[in-house]
């Protein structure tokens, strides 16, 4: 994944590496419209008073202008000296490159001046600048003893690279290292609180209200993560809200449906007609489901509770899932539903009452969604860290889609199945199964069955 902090810093160096190269172009243009031109005319004017000095000494003392020229170079120059018979003198630092294109002879034969830095050729005539090629000279004539000569001369790369020039490099150098440092820092700053509030908007899809942020800043972000902590107050509060709303809700929901199933049961027993017989045992479905559902809806609003009491003891699931499976022998039978088990000794530590919700609703729920003369495989195995619990049917089966929301709450597959569920099993049995830090899976294919595999945590006291 790219992170926002790598792409802040990748953008950075492209910003940075775009004006760099924006910057050269500038100054190749700034260099080739003024800059050369000047610096050729200066060079030029140089080497014309090196040339008249020359002249001048030799007419007054005859000195060799070699001694001179060695003292010139020797500030900074490179010098070629050629002679109309072809005699070549050099001074000062050595040329890479000694040829001289023809134009340059017209130093001596003609007396013309000589611009070498005219003959370069690269698109980037900044840096042919400091090209140490005998060609990117200027050339000036100088006549000593009648004898036409060519002088040639450029500065020398180490004078051009001034020590100004050398702390300006550096200067350069110590900006870019602080502003791309400066710049890490900075982004580190600003992306902290945005992956913050990233893991807050995860805790409360788990339904944890309480992420503390420890956001104080004044821009938009500590804004946002302002208004964020308003929302996940009022977030609790509905929360809260509707939980106590429901728990409300059932609790009176309960002593009514009683009354109804009470009498409906006291009906039964009377001689009625057939359709009256009919509509009696309706109400009795239908109560025995809603008490059922609010049951159910109690159940999972104290879960909900943050701190629900767990009451923890040695447990034995094999003894809880045989007890299950007695309980529900009539059902089995009259579904003529074949039923096998592997249940080896397997205690943890756990909420009896609570993993016996488990067992029942899975159990319940292979049966209900199993076909006549099905069949039922329930087995435990143990690894080193888990009880593995796995509840295999050959039932009506569901797709993937349909699989991957059996645990929400009120979830139901579709209408044929709904003679008489609630939608809120399975979410109650992933709730506890996640309270005691395990976990549940589905894996299910239509018409041909589907299998719940649990995993929980053997404690660690247990195994001692
Ligand atoms: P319900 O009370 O409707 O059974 P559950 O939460 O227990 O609610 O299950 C949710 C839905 O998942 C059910 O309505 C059913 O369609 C599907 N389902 C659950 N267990 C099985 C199973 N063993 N085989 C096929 N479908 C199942």
């Amino acid at each position: 994944m790219k992170t926002l902090y790598r792409k802040f810093i990748n953008a950075t160096l492209l910003i940075l590496g775009i004006s760099i190269m924006i910057a050269f172009v500038l100054a190749n243009w700034v260099y080739m419209t003024s800059t050369r031109e000047r610096i050729d005319q200066q060079n030029v004017k140089i080497a014309e008073e090196v040339a008249s000095s020359l002249e001048q000494m030799h007419s007054t003392t005859h000195l060799s202008f070699k001694a001179y020229l060695d003292s010139i170079s020797k500030v900074g120059y490179q010098i070629y000296v050629l002679s109309e018979n072809g005699e070549e003198f050099f001074f000062g630092e050595d040329f890479s490159k000694k040829n001289l294109p023809d134009e340059a002879m017209k130093v001596i034969d003609g007396k013309e001046v000589y611009h070498g830095m005219d003959n370069s050729h690269s698109p980037w005539m900044m840096m042919s600048h400091f090209s140490n090629e005998l060609d990117n000279t200027v050339g000036v004539p100088f006549t000593i003893d009648d004898q036409d000569y060519g002088l040639y001369l450029r500065p020398n790369n180490k004078m051009l690279f001034s020590d100004v020039h050398v702390i300006f490099a550096w200067f350069f150098v110590a900006i870019s290292i602080v502003s791309i440092s400066g710049v890490i820092w900075f982004a580190k700053h600003l992306i902290q609180p945005i992956t913050k509030l990233t893991e807050a908007t995860r805790e409360i899809t788990r339904e944890n209200f309480n992420f503390p942020l420890n956001i104080h800043r004044k821009d938009e972000i500590g804004q946002l993560a302002e208004s964020f902590s308003i929302m996940q107050t009022q977030l609790q509060h509905n929360d809260e809200a509707r939980k106590s709303f429901i728990n409300n809700v059932s609790h009176d929901f309960q002593s009514p449906l009683m009354n109804i199933q009470g009498y409906a049961e006291l009906l039964k027993t009377q001689e009625l007609d057939e359709e009256h017989q009919e509509y009696v045992e309706i109400i009795d479905q239908e109560s025995k489901r809603l008490s059922n559902l609010t049951k159910q809806l109690l159940l999972l609003t104290s879960l909900d509770q943050k701190s629900y009491p767990m009451k923890l003891s040695v447990t034995r699931i094999d003894t809880q899932i045989k007890e299950t499976v007695r309980r529900h022998q009539w059902r089995l039978e009259e579904k003529e539903i074949e039923i096998s088990y592997h249940l080896p000794p397997a205690p943890i530590l756990a909420d009896p009452e609570l993993l016996m919700t488990v067992w029942d609703n899975l159990l319940t729920n292979a049966i209900k969604y199993n076909q006549t003369g099905g069949s039922i495989y329930i087995q435990i195995n143990l690894s080193e860290q888990y009880t593995i619990i796995t509840f295999k049917d050959t039932g009506i089966g569901m797709n993937e889609k349909q699989a991957s929301k059996v645990f929400e709450r009120f979830y139901r597959v579709d209408a044929a199945r709904k003679k008489d569920g609630t939608g809120l099993g399975l979410s109650i049995v992933k709730h506890i199964i996640e309270l005691h830090n395990g976990n549940i899976e589905v894996e299910s294919e239509i018409q041909s069955g589907t299998t719940f595999t649990l995993k929980l945590p053997i404690e660690k006291q247990l195994e001692e």
